[in-house]
């Protein structure tokens, strides 16, 4: 028995009001970990092929991570996971807050639920045991008011997650909040949620994880503590859009070094990088034609991080984390208090729509939150429909007399409230750009900014083309939160991983476009990598430490008792990549994500910080799927590599 584990999943069939616990063997936790590889393990046997993503054949998971519980600090993240109704492929959504460890002490590794609920109901669990509550009370509340009242029915210490009246409405961008205000946002799982008419899930127990080797963990903990407590130099906001500037004019660029990104963090958050992301060019500008000409310096500066800063009360910390990236602001739409946005909403809600009033961000921030949507989805598909009106695909009697001109902050809000309540041209924009342009017709697709359905996060891949090869790749399509080149420098892994390529400390920004296999092989270490960091339950922003600072595979050799070399573990993290893959793969989806041409710089842009510069990603992808053990042509992996990583033991059909 692994000590860190619980040993066990509570299943919930919602059409029968029944429960099953199933014991996972100590072998399946040394070859997919917890978190996400345990969860690719059970969906990949639960869930049919072709299987309706919004029926009762879908499987909903909500997992928290190996390390979750053991005192290893930034190990306090849990995922929800399912077949995703957006994309029709493999879908995750990664979260902080307090759920993770409430799954623990709940005495589970994850929660999972099939089946469909003739009624609105929710799960309480408590160490008397689950059960399931009429949640027809509940119903279209909002998520600020479900999670108060579900944990007023879970009792003192009990965490909730839930979903707002968006998911209820089954709109396919809809996310899982808990805590006031964090989300599970990515690839519409609310909406999976929705279907099955379970609106929350509150959690109140008292099992206790511990790692095998405390004192080790214990001195581990230590040891990140110093990095995280390391001085912070950075005296201003304002010094990003000059370094921005500088950086974006220079025709070199520094590997970047994650203790910087540490300062940021730890000072403004997410936020902290919205000028400079801007001016250097990862931040997308009018749903992603423009460039920092269109929406410069003046234009960008009330979204300087100090500004968003002055607003905080309180730093926000995920349970366990130390370092406390988040924070808490006033809120905008009746509640005392609200996260402040992420770069992800910051961007999403201003230059993609060229608006530079920040209160009206934190205003739609508040109401998606209440609703339960998607802020990077919402953003994207708003910005879909401005170009749509811009161009004649919408009119004023398609948007019920909206006019939808870029920056225009009634339109925005107005929209947005459309697609909340889903009125009018709101029930259309409601399930994406994707959906919207496939009805819309009238040429519209081409200004529809997803991979595979999702909306593209707000990082460009013609400035770092990393993000748009992930995009592309991952089995679960158009995320950031895998890796990128930026995010293969931060990891450091070639320092404990021999063979991989290591950087150059300064390169010709011109080289990011070349060798295609090096980058490839980088990207595929980088996903390997990420799916070992969301088994343990780690947060991305400490895995930028690098991981001669983040000691994640000591970690979990002192959490289990393995004596696994950072290399095994990575050889895990490609099991469980594979297993995505094969998911995808027996869904009959397509294995590449299709990029639209604008975000790969086909045409390259004429001015602004990615002028000229277009990616070429087949051979990208191809590479990828090399390195992986898949075939290099159509992505699916092969029966050699099934069989060497096991997996014709682990899943035997
Ligand atoms: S770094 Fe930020 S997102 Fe990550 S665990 Fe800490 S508070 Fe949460």
């Amino acid at each position: 028995m692994i000590p860190s584990a619980t040993g066990k999943i509570l299943w919930v069939d919602l059409s029968t009001a029944s429960f099953t616990e199933e014991i996972i063997p100590d072998q399946v936790y040394r070859q997919v970990l917890s978190g996400i590889g345990l969860a690719a393990w059970l969906l990949y046997r639960s869930i049919p092929p072709a299987a309706d993503p919004l029926g009762a054949e879908n499987v909903l998971g909500f997992v928290s991570g190996l390390l979750t519980g053991t005192k290893s600090t930034f190990s306090g993240r849990w995922m929800a996971v399912g077949k995703s109704p957006l994309t029709g492929t493999w879908g995750e959504a990664n979260c902080g807050g307090t759920l993770a460890e409430a799954i623990k002490r709940c005495g589970y590794d994850g929660i999972f639920f099939k089946g469909i609920s003739p009624h609105p109901i929710a799960l309480k669990v408590t160490p008397a045991g689950p059960q399931l509550l009429d949640a027809s009370a509940l119903w279209r509340l909002d998520t600020l008011q479900t999670e108060a009242a579900l944990q007023e029915l879970g009792g003192s210490g009990s965490q909730a997650a839930c979903i707002g009246p968006a998911a209820e409405k089954r709109s396919l961008i809809a996310g899982i909040n808990n805590d006031g205000g964090r989300m599970a946002a990515r690839s519409g799982l609310g909406a999976v949620m929705g279907a099955k008419r379970l609106k929350g899930i509150v959690l109140n127990g008292n099992t206790q994880v511990h790692a095998i080797d405390p004192t080790e963990t214990q001195r581990l903990t230590q040891s990140v503590r110093r990095w995280v407590e390391f001085p912070d130099l950075l005296p201003s906001g304002a010094l990003f859009k000059l370094g921005g500037s500088l950086m974006r004019l220079l025709p070199f660029q520094p590997a970047m070094d994650g203790l910087l990104y540490k300062m940021i963090l730890k000072k403004w958050g997410t936020s902290g990088m919205n000028q400079f992301g801007l001016e250097t060019g990862d931040a997308p500008v009018q749903n992603w034609r423009g460039s920092r000409a269109d929406f410069n310096l003046r234009q960008s500066a009330p979204l300087n991080p100090d500004h968003i800063r002055r607003q905080e009360n309180s730093k926000y910390h995920c349970a366990g984390c130390e370092l406390g990236c988040g924070g808490i602001i006033p809120g905008k739409t009746g509640q005392p208090h609200a996260h402040k946005p992420e770069f992800e909403t910051v961007i999403g809600w201003s230059s993609l729509l060229m608006n530079n009033d920040l209160e009206l961000v934190y205003t739609i921030q508040d109401r998606l939150n209440r609703a339960g949507v998607d802020s990077i989805s919402a953003a994207g598909t708003v910005a879909f429909a401005f170009e749509c009106f811009e161009n004649g695909s919408l009119t004023l009697k398609d948007t019920g007399g909206l006019a939808l001109r870029w920056g225009n902050p009634d339109a925005i809000l107005g929209l947005v409230e459309k697609m909340i309540a889903r009125e009018g041209i709101g029930d259309l924009l409601a399930d994406g750009s994707r959906k919207a342009a496939e009805r819309i017709g009238r040429g519209s697709q081409a200004f529809a900014m997803h991979a595979a359905g999702q909306e593209l996060p707000m990082h460009d891949g013609r400035n770092d083309p990393g993000f748009a090869l992930h995009a592309a790749v991952e089995a679960a399509p158009g995320r950031h939160t895998s890796g990128s080149q930026l995010y293969y420098e931060l990891y450091q892994l070639w320092r404990q991983i021999p063979g991989l390529p290591r950087p150059r400390r300064l390169y010709s920004k011109a080289s990011k476009y070349k060798h295609p296999k090096d980058k490839a092989c980088a990207a595929a270490a980088s996903s390997s990598f990420v799916q070992v960091l969301n088994g343990a339950g780690l947060c991305l922003f400490g895995a930028f430490l690098g991981v001669h600072r983040l000691p994640v595979f000591a970690w979990l050799n002192a959490a289990t008792g393995w004596q696994l070399s950072p290399q095994d573990y990575l050889h895990i993290g490609r099991r469980i990549l594979t297993i995505k893959q094969a998911f995808n793969a027996r869904q009959g989806v397509p294995l590449q994500h299709t990029i639209p041409p604008r975000a790969l710089g086909l045409p390259p842009q004429k001015r602004g910080a990615n002028r000229g510069r277009s990616i070429d990603l087949e051979p990208q992808v191809r590479a990828y799927w090399e390195c992986l053990g898949w075939d290099a042509r159509s992505g699916q992996p092969t029966s050699q590599t099934w069989q060497k990583l096991g997996l014709d033991i682990l899943l035997p059909d």
